[in-house]
């Protein structure tokens, strides 16, 4: 086993979250001549682009390198930070290598930023994704189908394939591939946390956001390789938590360490989650593009954004921490985020009724200073493990 090679590994996905040129996006370019599409968090069906020979590029903010200087002019200076980040991408000439952006329905901030972009890029293709928030097929299930139809209409007409049935066959089991390699690095965590750090994990999941998922893939698998030969990754002992909130804009890479740090095993997390958006395969039986809507529709993630009947918010979150051996839950959400905090107490009142304990903070992408986070999530840690039940 070779150790430097796990460095190599993590040092390469390292520098492509920190690159905010998108020089990887502009290599793949050049190599193909394909169109390059973004897309905000939280979810964006990657398989329709994927098929129509175009690469996802996921825009996650400016996170905690970039300075903003035009940016905050876009917007009120309370709310969350990551559309002024995108905006300051957008404007500083970042994004220039994407040739569109998809903006997937997850709160008035992101339709509020998908009319700048059309604004300010007046020749870029720009979709607002409106998703269902009806399950039945025949409501929702029309109605998102008619979003992706006209997504990959309107990518045909800059010159994507026409989407076709066997294309997009192919890559819904390629990307179910990608699912699986996913899954199986956070079963790994979840078994042995100390195997994979979660600031590594989250630093490949960032990684796909930019590489194709034929080479996502193959990382995902070697990473798992060499942590699991790895003889000096050993337990220790820390307290197991479920992090949540963090689906949108995302913590700084030093916070994740921090709360490591602090003496917490994260054993389950909503970071980037177009990773995990469907659980498991999609089912196959009618035309691909079924499939991938009936996907969305049965086997999508609870979430913040997505509509739960009868008070239902909450009880899959007490599941996962029952799933995932949690001892404790950390509510981890951009500030100002409405649709993490305006659900946060409804999950609150589920996970005290099943006796967990948890605790609060709020960040921003650019958040520097660590030091109350690492005190309050180490008081949290120390005293699940001297007094927890669960
Ligand atoms: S962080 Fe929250 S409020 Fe801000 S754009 Fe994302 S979902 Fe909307």
């Amino acid at each position: 086993m070779s150790s430097s090679e796990l460095d190599r590994l993590l040092a390469d996905a390292e520098h492509l979250y920190r690159d905010l040129t998108f020089q990887s996006v502009r290599d793949w370019k050049r190599r193909t001549g394909g169109l390059a599409i973004g897309y905000m968090p939280v979810y964006v069906p990657r398989e329709i682009l994927h098929a129509q020979g175009c690469l996802p590029v996921g825009v996650l903010g400016g996170g905690e390198d970039l300075e903003i200087i035009r940016g905050d002019a876009f917007y009120q200076s309370y709310i969350c930070h990551i559309p002024r980040s995108t905006i300051e991408l957008g404007l500083n000439g970042a994004l220039d290598c994407l040739d569109g952006m998809l903006f997937p329905a997850t709160c008035d901030v992101i339709r509020n930023l998908s009319g700048m972009w059309r604004m300010q890029f007046p020749d870029k293709f720009v979709h607002y994704l409106d998703v269902p928030q009806d399950f039945d097929p025949q409501v929702g299930g029309t109605f998102y189908e008619h979003e992706l139809q006209s997504i990959a209409a309107a990518l045909a007409a800059r010159g994507a394939k026409p989407l076709r049935d066997d294309a997009l066959a192919a890559s819904i089991a390629v990307f179910d591939t990608h699912r699986d390699a996913v899954e199986a690095l956070y079963t790994l965590r979840r078994e042995q946390p100390w195997k994979v750090p979660t600031h590594e994990l989250y630093l490949l999941l960032r990684a796909g956001m930019l590489l194709p998922v034929e080479e996502h893939v193959p990382l995902l698998r070697r990473y798992r390789e060499l942590v699991l030969a790895d003889a000096a990754r050993r337990p220790m002992d820390q307290a197991r938590v479920l992090l949540t909130g963090s689906f949108c804009e995302q913590p700084p890479l030093g916070m994740i360490k921090t709360l490591e740090r602090a003496g917490c095993y994260i054993v389950d997390d909503d970071f980037v989650p177009v990773h995990r958006w469907i659980r498991g395969r999609v089912a196959r039986g009618g035309a691909p593009m079924r499939d991938l809507v009936g996907a969305f529709l049965e086997s999508g993630v609870p979430s913040a954004i997505r509509y739960a009947e009868h008070g239902g918010k909450g009880d899959d979150v007490v599941a996962r921490v029952r799933e995932c051996g949690a001892e404790g839950v950390v509510f981890c959400a951009p500030s100002f985020c409405d649709p993490a905090l305006l659900d946060q107490p409804m999950v609150v009142r589920a996970i005290e009724r099943a006796g967990i304990p948890w605790t609060a903070f709020k960040y921003s992408e650019n958040t520097g200073q660590f030091q109350v986070i690492r005190e309050q999530a180490g008081t949290f840690a120390d005293s699940i493990k001297l007094w927890s039940t669960v």
